[in-house]
């Protein structure tokens, strides 16, 4: 299919035969929405380069969820590929409620209530309705509110038992249901709704690779929601959003947090207008490098390539913002509106493959002195640093082959910066579909099982040389437990010729 006039059109060459297939490291989740939820969209939005597909449970039925699933599933299976499933629960997110005529037109000035009196559909110029009921409580006098994602913004001039009087500061069209966040945060409510709870009983037609709770406060958030998941019999990895300013302000309960979770994500569209975006640019390099440190994933998510919803080509500023990311080490860059709903899925996918690439060959994002200093403390994990320290700094071998149950020791390889790819080997899919998330990592299917001790290596040559992966005459760094079929046993590491 030629490409349509004036859309973006990817610049990245590839220089040999082996590179298009394991050329990015860094992993795109995406959300499908009405705008990409078809068949063929799915289909066409894998071979753009999406990892892990985000279904957006702020929006839409389970049923449709689940359907959708289905079809990611489906064309996962026709690409041959690991494509990874994220539901996202809604969480607490604080919203209004809805205006008379769907919206209002605020001018700076204005006098604005957010009163718990006003019916759901009744709002207007003087004010709107919100079912929070703690809103009195965390409020006070002089604080500024940040209405739908900070575009308004608005002063409490006054608390009342159940209503706030604000003038608003900064206007604009402000529509129904749009969220409302406090500055410096404090506008909390428990982890897990009512829906959360429904939508997670509807998993188990959606079985989920990745399951996101948002709004967390703390570990026991995530200890809740994986209970919760283990009586339907799901095992999915928890990711929990930070998205609450008292949460990054506070080292041990973030600390606690990475801990119970298997991820992170920086949910900076509502942590952003929290903190203030400038206070967001640090938190973001902190937060990836203490996933990274506690082998943990992390994504970068939200306005990447915000302009895109409507535009075929990114802004400078938004290439730069992925790149940003890349270099800061995150697993994952993520949209949200761009293809839930954009005019350009297919293309700002691309484009932000193509960000993403252009990071990945600068040199800081292919060595690590990452762990040097650092006292191991598992053969595992002993062996998984020495494999990267060799892979960076013998250029004779083209990757870095992984015999993996359970995917530690993939996941701890790839939290050191590389250029090479770490193939990991398993046949687990649960495994493999995990490692969809994680940076530079290929997850390729290989039942290890299937052959004679000694034959295991040489049939892991040739699978990977089979499916283009390597080249004759290349090295290959390989992995593995003496004895396979165990986690956590990893203790082998070889330098093999490919015949
Ligand atoms: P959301 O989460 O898109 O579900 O709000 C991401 C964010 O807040 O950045
Ligand atoms: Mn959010």
């Amino acid at each position: 299919v030629p490409p349509r006039a004036g859309v973006y059109i990817s610049d990245t060459r590839m220089d040999d035969p082996v590179t298009p297939k394991v050329n990015r490291r860094t992993k795109i989740v995406a959300p499908v929405g009405p705008g990409s939820d078809s068949e063929d969209m799915i289909a066409r939005l894998i071979v753009a380069g999406v990892n892990v597909f985000r279904l957006n449970f702020s929006h839409g039925t389970a049923e449709h969820h689940a359907t959708v699933a289905g079809r990611i599933r489906k064309q996962a299976n026709i690409a041959g590929q690991y494509v990874g499933i994220l539901a996202d629960l809604q969480g607490p997110k604080i919203r209004i409620a809805g205006f008379r005529n769907g919206s209002v037109e605020l001018a700076n000035g204005d006098r604005f209530r957010l009163d718990l009196g006003i019916g759901e559909e009744e709002g207007d110029i003087r004010g709107v309705g919100l079912d929070y009921k703690e809103l009195c409580n965390s409020v006070f006098r002089g604080d500024t509110l940040l209405l739908d994602d900070g575009r308004i913004r608005l002063r409490v001039d006054d608390v009342e038992n159940n209503a706030v009087e604000c003038t608003v500061l900064m206007g604009g069209v402000l529509s129904s249901r749009k969220g409302i966040n406090r500055l410096g945060g404090g506008l909390a409510a428990p982890a897990l709704t009512t829906k959360d709870l429904t939508d997670i009983d509807s998993l188990t037609e959606v079985w989920p690779d990745f399951v996101a709770v948002s709004f967390v406060s703390n570990a026991d958030d995530i200890y809740q929601t994986r209970d919760l998941l283990a009586e339907h019999k799901l095992e999915p990895a928890i990711i929990a959003k930070i998205e609450r300013a008292e949460v990054v302000a506070d080292q041990a309960t973030l600390d606690g947090i990475l801990n119970a979770a298997g991820g992170v994500m920086v949910a900076r569209g509502d942590l952003g207008v929290e903190v203030g975006d400038a206070q967001l640019i640090g938190i973001q390099k902190e937060l990836i490098s203490r996933a990274r440190k506690m082998d943990r994933v992390v994504i970068t998510a939200t306005q990447m390539m915000e302009s895109m919803i409507n535009n075929p080509m990114p802004t400078r500023a938004e290439v730069f913002d992925v790149a940003n990311a890349v270099l800061d080490g995150t697993d994952a860059v993520m949209l949200s509106a761009e293809t839930a709903v954009g005019k350009y899925p297919v293309e700002v996918v691309t484009a932000m493959a193509d960000a993403a690439l252009g990071a990945e060959r600068q040199a800081v994002a292919r060595t690590s002195r990452y762990r040097l200093d650092r006292a191991f403390t598992s053969a595992q994990e002993t062996i998984a640093m020495s494999a990267i320290y060799a892979a960076n700094h013998y250029s004779n071998v083209r990757g870095i082959a992984c015999l993996t149950e359970s995917g530690t020791t993939p996941l701890m390889m790839s939290r050191l910066s590389s250029g090479l790819p770490i193939f990991a080997l398993s046949h687990h899919s649960e495994t493999l579909q995990k490692l969809c998330l994680c940076r530079g990592v290929v997850p390729l299917f290989f039942d290890a099982t299937m052959f004679d001790h000694d034959e295991v290596e040489p049939n892991a040559i040739e699978f990977l040389l089979d499916g283009g992966y390597l080249l004759k005459g290349d090295s290959i760094l390989l992995t593995r437990g003496e004895l396979m079929g165990k986690a956590g046993s990893t203790n082998i590491m070889k330098i093999l010729p490919v015949p």
